[in-house]
């Protein structure tokens, strides 16, 4: 950074790693241009650790010292606004602060949520559900879908769409993926020592594909834990999986080298390409919920559940259908040849997973 300030710029570290860097007389413009210098300069820096290369990413807010600012204070949260932004939309690139108030607002009720994220994870704000998934045919339960809620107020449990996409936006989902991870691990391993055939499945966010952290992380609390790495299955959208393909497949068998399966979940609903369900190594297609919650009056999507139960059979994949809704639907899914089900009519997400598994078929 400082190869690139000029002498009359202030630069200073602000804490952690957020740094300030303050230009005198300077358009918007020009601003513009110096961040996207800034954030393509970093992009080059590329260092190796371990044998692994790492790349630098940098976020820039961008927020100009006009007439509508009263405080220091006041410019530097606009710019903070502005980098949070940025970090929303990838990385690696450059946000300008606007008075847009709509805009404002979310980012506002966002930082609320941000907030309360942070203090939920210092103070035991999170909480787990557990949704079981059933082999077809025999009615066998031994695997469960790990859900996270948010305590609210008055023992009310918010759902995750309420808090991902800002946890997303201010980049503690790795910190909530981590807790998810080492929470249902530990639950994991005080179920086993009751019902040594359950195994989870957790979901994880695209940014722990981004980031090769996540397999050492998951081996120490495997060990930690002393699971053996077949309990666990991660969910992973296909297009957080497309998104990220190439570290998402390193990841990906690096986990699997330790016995970890994937799920590709909510398969449908996306860009549902066959070509990149060739290229990715998952042991399970979860069917999207959208498919099979109409299924017993819906003759289109008994056909598209018919092709995807014969590419997965293809494949080598075992099949979930999710929303299972009732009986009846289950009965189909049967004569389709579906593996798994999961959904409200099977069992609902519950804080604790059933002592004894009910015969649902
Ligand atoms: P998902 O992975 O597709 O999870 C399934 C969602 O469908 C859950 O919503 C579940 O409660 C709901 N569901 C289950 N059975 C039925 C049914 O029969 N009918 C209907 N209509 N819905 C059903 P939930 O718990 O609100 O989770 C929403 C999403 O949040 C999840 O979608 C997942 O993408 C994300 N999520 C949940 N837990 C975690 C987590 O620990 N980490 C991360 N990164 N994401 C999570
Ligand atoms: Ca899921
Ligand atoms: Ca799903």
């Amino acid at each position: 950074l400082r190869s690139l300030v000029d002498d009359t710029d202030l630069i200073c570290r602000y804490g952690g790693d957020e740094f300030v860097i303050v230009r005198k007389g300077t358009g918007l413009a020009s601003a513009e241009l110096f961040a996207a210098k800034i954030v393509t300069s970093m992009a080059d820096i590329q260092f190796v650790e371990d044998g692994r290369a790492f790349n630098v990413q940098c976020s820039v807010g961008l927020a100009m010292v006009d007439s509508d600012v009263d405080e220091p204070e006041d410019v530097l949260a606009q710019a903070d606004l502005a980098c949070h932004e940025a970090k929303g939309q990838g990385r690696n690139q450059f946000k300008v602060f606007t008075r847009d108030r709509g805009e404002r607002e979310k980012i506002a009720a966002d930082m609320g949520w941000s907030d309360r994220i942070r203090e939920a994870l210092d103070n035991e704000g999170f909480s787990l559900r557990y949704q079981p998934i059933i082999r077809i045919g025999d009615g066998t339960e031994y695997l469960y879908e790990v859900l996270l809620r948010m305590r609210g107020p008055g023992r009310k449990a918010i759902p995750p769409g309420a808090f991902l996409p800002a946890a997303n936006r201010f980049g503690l989902i790795g910190d909530l993926d981590c807790w998810v991870i080492r929470t249902a691990l530990q639950k994991l391993a005080s179920i086993r020592r009751t019902r040594p055939d359950v195994m989870f499945s957790l979901n994880l966010s695209g940014i722990v594909f981004s980031d090769p952290r996540i397999v050492d992380y998951v081996i120490e609390q495997l060990e930690v834990t002393g699971l053996p790495g077949s309990a666990v299955v991660f969910e992973v959208t296909e297009q957080i999986a497309i998104r990220y393909i190439d570290d998402a497949s390193a990841i990906m068998r690096a986990l699997m080298d330790v016995g970890c399966r994937f799920a590709l979940d909510d398969f449908g609903s996306g860009f549902s390409s066959f070509n990149y369900l060739k290229q990715l190594p998952v042991s399970f297609i979860k069917i999207d919920g959208a498919f099979i919650e109409n299924l017993a009056i819906d003759a289109t999507d008994r056909a598209i559940v018919t092709s995807i139960a014969q590419i997965a059979a293809a494949l080598g994949t075992e099949t979930i259908a999710e929303h299972v809704p009732n009986q009846e639907t289950l009965k189909i899914l049967e004569g389709i040849g579906i593996d798994f089900a999961q959904g409200f009519y099977i069992g609902r997400p519950a804080s604790s997973i059933r002592k004894k598994p009910v015969a649902v078929s």
